[in-house]
């Protein structure tokens, strides 16, 4: 997917209940990984030098308020949409 990884039936859920959710956009991401060392819900995974998230861990999607993955990321690869 082009400006994030997020899957379709995560977004739909999300916008129902109107909570925001992380997006990462691949072209800034550069694998480094260190949203994935600060995410405390190890929803992150750094796959062929991009992260990804698995929604069904992020506290986000779960509706706790979390945006360590955001505010750690050097490149500005992730937003929060809703
Ligand atoms: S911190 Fe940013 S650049 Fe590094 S892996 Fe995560 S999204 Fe990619
Ligand atoms: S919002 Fe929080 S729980 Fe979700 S991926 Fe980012 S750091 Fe992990």
């Amino acid at each position: 997917m082009e400006s994030g990884e997020a899957n379709s039936s995560a977004l739909i859920k999300c916008r129902s209940i109107r909570m925001a959710i992380p997006v990462i956009e691949q072209k800034r991401c550069t694998g480094c990984g260190e949203c994935a060392a600060v995410c405390e819900a190890n929803a992150i995974e750094i796959i062929g030098e991009k992260a990804r998230i698995e929604y069904t861990r992020c506290y986000s999607y779960t509706g706790i308020t979390c945006q360590s993955c955001m505010e750690v990321c050097q490149r500005e690869a992730i937003s929060f949409i809703d």
